[in-house]
């Protein structure tokens, strides 16, 4: 077992294993183009789950075929062991959350929470009960007569969220919710949304291009890359064992150095790395193991000493090194190559320069194909 895993299993036991949205199958077209590709994802009940890419990798097209704005070209989306196919909008038990949040700038937050429930023609006692107990629960009573443009960013975006789950949606979509939001609001509001989706135990499906939001924030996490899934897995898995080099590009900093393989056993593997080989795990399955590999390893993966303490490792030069308060990034040159090293503990030990050994954790690396 991989310490993401291990870790994650004490992450995630809270949540069913009763699959609640899946897509089979789900592709959306544009002309010849294909914006999402065969798309399947299995999202357990009450599980927050990100959709994390680039700009234009289908995260969006993927949320609002969920929610119905637009329909697949081939596949199914099944809610709750319900086919969406054919039902429109409004009639799917999913509720959105947009970026711009959309609130009605004439309303109070009152009006603006209570909308959706008016167009329902909910009778008013019930109305203003589910109102009153939204407010409180989001900590807008006290501005419940305010009109939007008077209330902060983060006050902005809980009304917008207050009004989505007002109409108790089985499921709630956010695409990029906080990305009006400065970077120290964003930080509190994600901790505040996550609160929130845990105590009501709400299916959350949220799109981001931000993978550290991603990271804190998520249960699970899809990454997709032009339309097609990359990887489905926890954050940790994603970061400590991603499934190819793209989200070990995509997820965190990483170094990629095209490595020889030179033994092959059961447990672990023999690399060499310009002219030293070291002992990688074997986690691999004897088709994905070839002769040359790209090997892929985390800045802080990497420990730096002196040249005199580096007897048998890797050497390279440094080059340049930043203070970042609390790390030190080095960038050494290791003659094919530079590779960036984070050095935890500037506190204890004098900046470094010129001749350096590096020691590969083996726990932090991963190996791919060319
Ligand atoms: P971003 O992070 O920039 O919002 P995204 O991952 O959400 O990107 P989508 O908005 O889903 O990406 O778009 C995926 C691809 O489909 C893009 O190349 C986009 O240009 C294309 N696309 C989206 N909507 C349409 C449309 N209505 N007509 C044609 N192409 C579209």
């Amino acid at each position: 077992m991989s310490i993401g895993t291990e870790l994650e299993e004490k992450k995630v036991k809270n949540i069913n294993d009763e699959v609640h949205v899946e897509l089979i199958g789900l592709s959306k077209k544009y002309g010849e183009y294909y914006a999402v590709k065969n798309l399947n994802l299995k999202i357990k009940k009450g599980s927050f789950t990100c959709l994390l890419g680039p700009s234009g990798c289908g995260k969006t097209t993927t949320l609002r075929m969920i929610s119905g704005f637009v329909n697949p070209t081939e596949g199914d989306i099944i809610i709750s062991g319900v086919s969406q196919r054919g039902i429109p909008p409004h009639k799917r038990n999913t509720s959105m959350v947009f970026q711009e949040y959309a609130l009605f700038p004439h309303m109070t937050v009152r009006d603006n929470i209570s909308y959706g429930l008016k167009l329902k023609k909910l009778p008013e006692a019930e109305l203003k009960k589910r109102v009153d107990y939204m407010l409180e629960f989001m900590d807008l009573t006290s501005v419940a007569d305010r009109f939007p443009k008077f209330l902060s960013g983060g006050q902005q975006q809980r009304v917008a969220l207050a009004r989505s789950l007002v109409m108790e949606p089985e499921v709630l979509l956010m695409d990029e919710p906080l990305s009006n939001l400065d970077a120290k609001l964003r930080v509190k509001v994600r901790s505040e949304l996550r609160e929130i989706q845990k105590k009501l135990g709400l299916t959350t499906i949220y799109v981001t291009h931000d993978q550290e939001e991603a990271l804190s924030i998520s249960d699970y996490i899809a990454i997709l890359d032009e339309g097609v899934l990359q990887q489905f897995d926890s954050p940790w898995e994603l970061y400590f064992s991603p499934k190819n080099k793209f989200v070990a590009d995509f997820v965190g900093l990483n170094n990629f150095i095209p490595v020889k393989v030179e033994k092959v056993e059961k447990d672990y593997m023999i690399v060499k790395v310009v002219d030293k080989t070291i002992e990688v795990e074997n986690r691999y399955s004897a088709s994905d193991i070839k002769e040359n590999m790209i090997l892929s390893i985390r800045p802080e993966s990497i420990r730096i000493y002196p040249v005199e303490e580096a007897n048998d490792l890797i050497k390279g030069k440094i080059k340049i090194h930043n203070f970042l308060g609390s790390v030190v990034r080095y960038w050494v040159d290791i003659g094919s190559q530079d590779i960036i090293v984070d050095d935890h503990d500037p506190y204890q030990k004098p900046i470094l320069s010129g001749e350096v050994g590096l020691r590969f954790e083996s726990f932090g690396i991963n190996l791919f194909g060319q």
